[in-house]
């Protein structure tokens, strides 16, 4: 039996995609092997790469001038390559720290240089995201690192930044789900485990004029990634296989426009139940700012949060709870969520404010 999974990562992916695959399992394109068993040199590979790689151009709307990178280590290895590619000697940037991701991205840069934050939520409880004047960006840095949807806290940058300094963009928990400015950005990237496949690797756009030649192991440089599509090593063939298949199916959804439609009304819906409930259901975030991927809510107390969530699992509804570091009740409503299940999830909320 399939359950309602509002797991903030990993996630739930796309029930015909995983019968497709469960279908491919034995014999994949007729090889008589799985995909995970092929070499990745193999004709039927390439194949599986290169179409994942021009759906993700096509699905994001990405323009020619960037290179698309699969490269494992997840986000937070972009975390280190982000300044280890971009900030050349004497370069500093600059990072938005609306929440802990940003702060980690933030922390983790400052091993690899010049680096400040220029805005930081912290004196706010990270409930909101800096306006676009907030920021401070000193003049002649190299970049702006933002993260346009704070997982753990459940809020999304509405409005880019201010700034003729190039952007670059964690945008792990909500890839694919809003057309961006590309113009505006040197590096986008983001883990895929949430809207894309299954966990094993960053994609990550790179704007091409930003590729340098930097003195480092060839795995943390993009340029070498660039030059060998991704194939410099061994890549991680499962996730990007799977990748393949739900960007086909966003593809048909109408890319990243359809998306973010799709994604508006699933979080329509969620936060509706929460205003409506006469303040049962509590968002602790600014109105302005809420997440249409991570749904984050309090109930009453805590302990109706144990109970909430102990019922919301015998219906089969789980994944519910918040971050461990923070507690409460968090939703995510990533791309393969099924409508269906918001619904399910605010009948719920609806008869357990009632006490039924
Ligand atoms: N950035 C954001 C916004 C995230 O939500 C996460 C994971 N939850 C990460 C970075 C870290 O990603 P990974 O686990 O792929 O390294």
């Amino acid at each position: 039996m399939r359950v309602h999974n509002f797991g903030a990562g990993p996630c739930t992916l796309p029930l015909p995609v995983l019968e497709e695959a469960q279908r491919e399992l034995l014999d994949f394109a007729g090889t008589g092997m799985s995909v995970m068993e092929i070499s990745h040199r193999s004709p039927e590979y390439q194949a599986v790469h290169e179409e994942a790689i021009a759906l993700a151009r096509k699905v994001s709307g990405a323009p020619d001038d960037f290179e698309v990178l699969l490269v494992q280590g997840g986000a937070t290895l972009q975390f280190a390559m982000v300044p280890l590619n971009l900030l050349g000697k004497g370069d500093q940037a600059g990072y938005v720290v609306a929440g802990a991701w940003g702060s980690k991205a933030l922390g983790d840069a400052a091993h690899h240089g010049k680096v400040y934050a220029a805005w930081d939520g912290a004196g706010s409880n990270y409930i909101r995201m800096p306006t676009p004047g907030e920021i401070d960006v000193r003049p002649g840095s190299r970049y702006l690192h933002v993260t346009t949807n704070e997982t753990m806290g459940g809020i999304r940058m509405v409005d880019w930044p201010g700034t003729d300094v190039p952007l670059v963009a964690d945008v792990s928990s909500e890839y694919f789900a809003r057309p961006l400015p590309w113009d505006r950005f040197d590096v986008v990237y983001g883990g895929v485990q949430k809207n894309l496949a299954p966990s094993g690797m960053a994609v990550v756009f790179v704007r091409r004029t930003a590729l340098a030649q930097r003195d480092l192991a060839s795995y943390l440089r993009y340029d070498v990634h660039a030059a060998h599509r991704s194939l410099y090593n061994t890549p991680p063939m499962f996730s990007v296989y799977l990748m393949g298949m739900v960007l086909r199916m966003l593809d048909d959804l109408g890319g990243a426009a359809g998306l973010e439609r799709i994604s508006a009304g699933k979080a329509d819906l969620l936060y509706g139940a929460i205003d409506e409930s006469g303040g049962y259901y509590r968002s602790p975030v600014d109105e302005a700012c809420r997440s249409r991927m991570n749904v984050v809510f309090r109930l009453p107390t805590e302990d109706a949060e144990t109970r909430f969530l102990r019922g919301a699992r015998e219906q089969g509804m789980v994944g519910l709870e918040g971050h461990r570091s923070v507690g409460g009740c968090r939703a995510s409503l990533y791309a393969a969520l099924p409508y269906q299940s918001v619904e399910a999830l605010v009948e719920y909320m609806g008869a357990f404010s009632k006490g039924c």
